[in-house]
């Protein structure tokens, strides 16, 4: 089937391109490893349902494989509630070097749930591989006390998906100025300068999500936006959003393209199914996303 989205319609004053979906169109003659086969390295013990959500959301978006890669304590807890998702205890990083060995996987999703420990550990295993790599929660928290760690290991096809308070600890200088200078250094500038300072894509979430280049592109998904949905500030949303942006990467988008098209699925989403939403609607309320803009 063709999926074709259109442009999210920008609202009056915008000063740069709004977020939009644009799923690309899937290979008529694809199979499911044409489709990208993406590796969610997620979900600790207690913390599964991070990593479930993000590859469900993975899966949503038309990524061909998901593997969910866990500590070896949380194999139990994954393996009785996934079904379309593949799992592999990845204990360490030499696990997961071997297991980047093939070539089939193409991306990477990291840190949901995984614990900072676990986040720190196979962070360069994981960069070192070269996949288009989603970082988000642990990954981030795990280097607070240690910016410089993490930027030195990106590269240009990572995309960082903080909310506030994981910018604010990534970069404090910035999160400073924005709170002091707004609106003269807006949410807007603030990513654009991570960005830049990362050498990576970032998105900064929050009810105005913008996300950033290091090469000053940027987009914008508004809350006033014709999408806003204030109730996706629920346990988990996160989760899902990184895993839809990992599983576009794995079919093959640039990181601006997957992380704006991302926040707009996800967003789209939530506004669909409306207040009482819950993380887990999300996945599920893909496929009328699709239909609604195809
Ligand atoms: P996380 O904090 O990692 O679970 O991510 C929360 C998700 O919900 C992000 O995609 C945010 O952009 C989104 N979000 C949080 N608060 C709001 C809000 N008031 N309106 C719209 N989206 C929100
Ligand atoms: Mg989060």
């Amino acid at each position: 089937c063709d999926i074709r989205l259109e442009p999210y319609q920008p609202a009056a004053g915008a000063c740069v391109t709004l977020a939009h979906a644009d799923a690309g169109v899937l290979k008529r003659q694809g199979h499911k490893y044409s489709h990208g086969h993406l590796l969610v390295l997620a979900g600790g013990p207690g913390r599964g349902g991070a990593a479930r959500l993000a590859a469900r959301g993975a899966l949503r978006v038309g990524a061909g494989l998901v593997t969910v890669g866990c500590p070896a304590d949380a194999l139990a807890e994954n393996a009785a509630r996934l079904d379309a998702i593949m799992l592999r205890a990845l204990p360490d990083a030499a696990a997961l070097t071997q297991m980047l060995r093939d070539r089939r996987l193409n991306a990477i999703c990291l840190g949901p749930g995984l614990g900072h420990d676990l986040a720190r550990a196979m962070l360069p295993a994981a960069l070192a591989a070269g996949r288009a790599t989603v970082l988000d929660a642990d990954a981030l928290g795990a280097f607070s006390e240690t910016p410089d760690t993490l930027f030195a290991a990106l590269h240009d096809r990572c995309v960082l998906t903080p909310h506030d308070g994981e910018f604010a600890r990534l970069f404090p200088d910035l999160a400073r100025r924005m709170d002091r200078d707004r609106p003269g250094f807006s949410r807007l500038e603030a990513a654009r300068a991570a960005a830049q300072r990362a050498g990576a894509v970032v998105l900064l979430k929050g009810p105005d999500t913008v996300i950033a280049a290091p090469d000053g592109q940027a987009r914008i998904a508004a809350a006033t936006g014709e999408n806003a949905a204030p109730w996706l500030a629920t346990a988990g949303s996160g989760d899902v959003l990184a895993g839809i942006i990992a599983g576009l990467l794995a079919r093959g988008q640039p990181p601006l393209a997957a992380a704006a098209s991302g926040a707009w699925l996800h967003a789209e989403a939530a506004r669909r199914f409306g207040p009482g939403l819950i993380a887990e609607d999300l996945p599920d309320q893909l496929p009328a996303v699709f239909r609604g803009i195809g």
